[in-house]
């Protein structure tokens, strides 16, 4: 797609620049992403609707300074690591090993709007059995400890992996565009939808419906789901769907409960107010 082989019959020190660029270039898009769609939910929670957000807030503990430093440096290096791993995608793709597509019509419209949620349900998936395998005392501390530091996680903590976890979670796109046909526009909507539900799963403010959990909305995860995670550092290891962890039982007790804890304090508190206000008769 778009890339011309012959460019890596370039020799030598001229080969090493194109895949310092190859690099770079990945590293700068993926880079921007994780700060555009950090910054979006941190803007949009923390500043423009501040005053609802702290009567939706999960934890009491708040980040710190040094902890959103951490989360940032090591998104960066994760970013980094997709950049890496790029270089290998961008090759195999030149040579026709992969299956992306640039026109609709290889494989029509309807192919091509259902392999969205395709890619997000097969993600999921991926994702759940990945992230409970870090889980195993053998593979924690290789892999998953350092996104774990962050027990009160804000944004920012998008992409706080591990170089092991960063590899991990980097090769579900490539063993994707092997497996089967993804158009170009999909593939640029799925990374924008995991990269900010990514985000806001880790803003620490319940910002869903107050139904949400008593609808058929539940198959969805929601930020109290992944930040209960960060609590307790075990259970709810779904990612977009709670499916899994209801099928192999990792759910964690309580979860709708302190769902509706959260979501309920402010309107409770909203009531006793409005309660308080109200003339009296006497
Ligand atoms: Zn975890
Ligand atoms: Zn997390």
């Amino acid at each position: 797609m778009g890339i011309d082989p012959n460019l890596y019959e370039l020799q030598g020190i001229e080969y090493l620049m194109l895949q310092l660029n190859v690099w770079f270039a990945v590293f700068t898009l993926d880079t921007m992403r994780y700060l555009i769609a950090a910054t979006v939910t941190s803007l949009v929670l923390y500043k423009f609707l501040n005053a609802w957000s702290q009567s939706r807030k999960i934890q009491t503990r708040a980040a710190s300074k040094a902890d959103i430093r951490r989360e940032v440096f090591f998104s960066l290096l994760t970013t980094s690591i997709y950049g890496f791993v790029a270089v290998f995608v961008i090759y195999a793709m030149s040579h026709g090993y992969l299956k992306i597509y640039e026109n609709v019509e290889d494989h029509g419209w309807a192919y091509t709007l259902l392999s969205l949620p395709l890619l997000l349900l097969l993600h999921d998936t991926y994702f759940y059995f990945a992230h409970r395998s870090m889980h195993h005392p053998k593979l924690f501390k290789w892999f998953h400890k350092i996104h774990h530091l962050s027990r009160t996680p804000t944004p920012w903590a998008a992409y706080s992996f591990g170089p092991g976890e960063a590899f991990v979670m980097s090769a579900f796109v490539p063993f994707m565009l092997w497996a089967i046909p993804i158009h170009g526009s999909v593939l640029f909507t799925f990374v924008a939808i995991q990269i900010f539900r990514n985000a806001q799963g880790h803003s620490g403010i319940e910002f869903h419906h107050h139904k949400w959990v008593d609808s058929p909305l539940d198959v969805f995860t929601t930020t109290t789901h992944h930040d209960m995670h960060h609590q307790k550092v075990k259970g709810n290891y779904g990612l977009y769907f709670t499916w899994w962890d209801r099928i192999l039982g990792t759910e964690l007790p309580g979860y709708k409960d302190e769902f509706r804890r959260i979501v309920n304090q402010n309107r409770q508190e909203a009531a006793d107010g409005a309660q308080g206000s109200m003339p009296s008769n006497s």
